[in-house]
């Protein structure tokens, strides 16, 4: 029996026919000589629209429609430039694009996160139906799964949590079978469903996560996500200059860089991959045959300076009303709603009558939270900071790192220097009045 490996390419790698036709190439190549599981992402941008499609549906601007049409228009265009006019594929994002605009048919869902999720997984439906059907075309035996048949979450829209026994199941039962049969399997990441068969989805960025669900539950050999950079760089090339690849790194060093914000792989994606040594590679899609980079247990933790930058950050000043100490049952109760709300803390701090924060600030979660503690707490909060992450850090580069910056917030431990930064405030000069 080949290898089974699993592979992810994100909206960058199929975002019109000629990456199209080069993930089809990378998925032939492989595909002789080793079995496959293909997750793949919406299209581009594409999941970025239909948020405005939501939003715009939530808001009864009567443009949602519209906005829909456009992007269903897009996929049409790209499946006439794969397919030519005369294609089953029509009929099949014909009837994908219909389950959201269903969903627009109706009054907007009082419970947006529901309604976001029944929109939102046409994205990764239809970009994969088009794979499946290019795939097919170029003579691959390929079966199109839905993955709201392969992984359930609890009911938490927006953000699954997976329900790993059964989730597990349905993969030995439907996956497995396929893959023996010689079949690649193409599915979605980001979108799964309720044991009620509402589709839910797993957090922006998800379908890495996706992937490793598969690869887990599947004991895959190994996983690689496609990128349109090298491998992992020591910091995000869009932000910072004289990036240098790593090699290999650890999962340790992976789940720390992803937890703060490196972008380049969603960090839930890296504990089952751990839990099950199935090592992870990140590989370019515009150079294939390079090596990129491999995460495993195996990697030496010995790297140069890594920065991690994650923007949207608030930061909250609690203090107790009555000058009581901000003792154990206090924060007792504070990490209660803290988890209720799902608020990622990224860094923390106490003094007696006082506590501090930094969490990412998503939605309206942070002024949720806010005011569902101010009946005891004062609370003070800071919005539109930055969290910089530095590890291994050497003192010329924090430096260059702080120029321009206030630090509002820092923590040292061991080799990691984390701060959370605004912007100095340019002083200008008054204009003079005669
Ligand atoms: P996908 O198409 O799979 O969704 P993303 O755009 O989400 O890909 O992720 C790839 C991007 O991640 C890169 O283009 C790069 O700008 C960014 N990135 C952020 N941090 C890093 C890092 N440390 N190493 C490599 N890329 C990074
Ligand atoms: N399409 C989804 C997003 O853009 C999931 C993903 O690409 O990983 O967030
Ligand atoms: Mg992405």
């Amino acid at each position: 029996m080949k290898h089974l490996r699993v592979f992810k390419f994100g909206g960058a790698s199929i975002r019109d026919a000629a990456h199209m036709r080069n993930v089809a190439h990378i998925i032939a190549h492989h595909a002789t000589q080793s079995s496959l599981a293909v997750v793949v992402s919406a299209l581009g941008k594409t999941t970025n629209a239909l948020e405005e499609v939501i939003a715009s549906h939530a808001q009864r601007n009567g443009r949602a429609f519209e906005l829909l049409e456009r992007i269903k228009q897009q996929h049409y265009a790209l499946a006439r430039e794969l397919f030519g006019t005369q294609h089953p594929v029509f009929d099949l994002l014909n009837d994908r694009f219909a389950e959201a605009e269903w969903v627009l048919e109706d009054e907007p869902h009082p419970n947006y996160d529901y309604m976001y999720d029944q929109i939102i997984c046409v994205g990764e439906l239809a970009s994969s139906t088009i794979l499946a059907h290019l795939l097919i075309q170029e003579g691959l035996p390929t079966e199109w799964v839905d993955a709201r048949d392969l992984i359930i979450t609890d009911n938490i829209f927006r953000e699954g949590w997976v329900q790993w026994d059964e989730t597990h199941q349905l993969i030995q039962q439907r996956a497995k079978p396929l893959l023996a049969a010689g079949k690649i399997l193409l599915t979605q990441g980001f979108i799964a469903s309720t044991r009620d068969n509402e589709t839910t989805t797993l957090g922006r960025e998800g379908s890495d996560y996706t992937a490793a669900i598969l690869a887990y539950c599947l004991d895959a050999h190994s996983m690689t996500i496609w990128k349109d950079v090298p491998g992992i760089l020591t910091g995000d090339p869009r932000i910072f200059d004289n990036v240098t690849k790593l090699d290999e790194v650890s999962y340790r060093e992976a789940i720390e860089m992803t937890y703060y914000g490196a972008k380049v792989i969603h960090p839930k994606t890296i504990k089952p991959l751990q839990n099950k040594s199935i090592p992870l590679y990140v590989k370019s899609f515009v150079d294939p045959q390079a090596p990129g980079t491999v995460i495993s247990a195996d990697a030496e933790d010995n790297y140069p300076p890594i920065v991690v930058l994650e923007r949207n950050q608030a930061l909250l000043h609690i203090s107790t009303r009555d000058f009581s100490f901000v003792a154990e049952h206090h924060m007792s109760y504070l990490f209660n709603k803290i988890a209720a709300m799902r608020l990622q803390v990224n860094m923390m701090q106490n003094t007696a009558i006082s506590f501090s924060i930094c969490v990412n600030d998503i939605d309206d979660r942070v002024d949720r939270f806010a005011q569902s503690i101010q009946e005891q707490f004062k609370v003070k909060v800071d919005r539109g900071l930055e969290l910089i992450t530095v590890r291994y850090y050497q003192p010329e580069l924090l430096k260059n790192l702080r120029q321009g910056k206030v630090v509002l917030l820092e923590e040292r431990i061991r080799k990691t220097v984390q701060w959370v930064v605004k912007d100095v405030p340019v002083m200008k000069r008054k204009s003079q009045s005669a």
